[in-house]
């Protein structure tokens, strides 16, 4: 059911531009055996990246016209390696080009082997407002098995201090669904985070990219291929737990206290437009996307001689249709019938109302408010449900 917060949101959504600028930091300090983000493990040359990212900012200063921008989010690989100095010059130069929101969103993901007491007081100094931590697991095997840089502890200290520092809006990651972990230190792991009562958690349900060790390892038999039931059953148990905990399911994989879900993805799931630089990163401005090349090398040679390396796609009403239907579907808001007719001449309850009355009728899916919504059961099928309703 809808609060009158989600029904204030959604409203918000419709009639307010939410531009928001991604900063790709493409850093980390090793490589988590599943991960096939952008990065590199070689830092040697970060001054020189965050030069061209600063160049790259004013090329693209008119990205976004005038618009005002409501988040800011620094992403990577891991820009909790930026020094103090680098973070600032980076913001300074956004806010050199930019008319920012004095109530912005400014989210810095980051390590918890990152945050000692005195790295948070100087993030929160620099205005970072929202930290997102990659803690995964609380259990050290687990954290090994994976290859993260940090240890339990370091996970848990990170937490304590980051408020004691002040810290008052928190995300953290974990992941569930990995092989040869069962339910109850699926179990343990969410009691931990709940302990910390984190504002946002993301979840992350594992999956075997073909260009990680764990891909490599896949197909020499060395790693045994995620099992979805065993990751539907996990998704289900953290469902029913975070639910109860008081924490909003507002997006497949994404739960907060609420009002504090991520107003920066919130943007990207509802068509909002932004601006991503650095290697790897993605724009959007309502009718294209483009995607700076994901090479740390080519990219800043590119811009030493004052040329951002992207290829644009032009979106037509049909990808844009489609790109609606499978983002919003994954909130709790839903997909809104009556935008999908005013922005996009499509009436969708007369274009698929048999199919739509099919997933109604077995409670994958309840219409709410002239919003498409799915409900618990239609969330663990919320691929096939949206690709069923794309348009051709
Ligand atoms: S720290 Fe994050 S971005 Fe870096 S390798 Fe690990 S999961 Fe990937």
């Amino acid at each position: 059911m809808f609060s009158r917060n989600d029904l204030f949101l959604n409203q918000r959504f419709k009639y307010n531009h939410l531009a928001g600028i991604y900063i790709h930091i493409p850093f980390c300090k090793q490589a988590c055996f599943y991960c096939d983000f952008h990065f590199s493990v070689n830092q040697s040359y970060k001054g020189e990246m965050v030069d061209a990212i600063l160049r790259e900012l004013e090329i693209q200063k008119d990205y976004l016209g005038n618009e005002v921008i409501k988040t800011i989010y620094f992403g990577g690989g891991t820009p909790s390696l930026l020094s103090r100095h680098e973070l600032e010059t980076i913001q300074d130069q956004i806010f050199k080009f930019h008319q920012v929101s004095d109530v912005a969103e400014i989210t810095l993901e980051a390590n918890p082997d990152d945050l000692p007491y005195r790295k948070l007081e100087e993030l929160r100094n620099s205005g970072v407002n929202r930290l997102s931590i990659g803690i995964q697991t609380f259990d050290s095997n687990t954290l090994k098995m994976l290859n993260r840089a940090h240890s339990a502890a370091e996970a848990r200290e990170c937490l304590s201090l980051a408020r004691e520092v002040g810290f008052k809006n928190i995300s953290i990651d974990l992941i569930y669904g990995i092989p040869g972990r069962n339910d109850n230190l699926w179990i343990e792991d969410l009691q931990e985070a709940m302990h910390y009562r984190p504002e946002h958690i993301s979840t992350y349900s594992l999956t075997v990219e073909p260009n990680t060790v764990f891909g490599r390892r896949l197909r020499k038999n060395e790693f045994p291929e995620p099992d979805e039931e065993h990751s539907a059953g996990q998704f289900e148990i953290m469902t029913e737990q975070l639910k109860e905990a008081g924490y909003d399911h507002y997006e497949i994989s994404n739960f907060c206290l609420p009002g504090h879900h991520s107003r920066h993805n919130s943007s990207y799931w509802q068509q909002q437009n932004y601006l991503g630089t650095g290697p790897g990163a993605h724009s959007y401005d309502g009718a294209t996307r483009q995607f700076n090349i994901s090479n740390n090398g080519k990219y800043m040679k590119a811009l030493s001689k004052g040329v951002v390396p992207f290829e644009r796609e032009v979106l037509n009403q049909k990808d844009k249709v489609n790109e609606y239907l499978l983002t919003t579907l994954r909130t709790q808001w839903g997909a809104d019938l009556n935008r999908l007719r005013e922005e996009f001449n499509i009436d969708l309850l007369a274009d698929k109302g048999d199919y739509i009355h099919g997933l109604v009728n077995s409670n994958l899916v309840m219409i709410t408010n002239q919003c498409l919504v799915l409900t618990n059961n239609g969330k663990l099928l919320a691929d096939k449900i949206s690709s069923d309703l794309f348009i051709d």
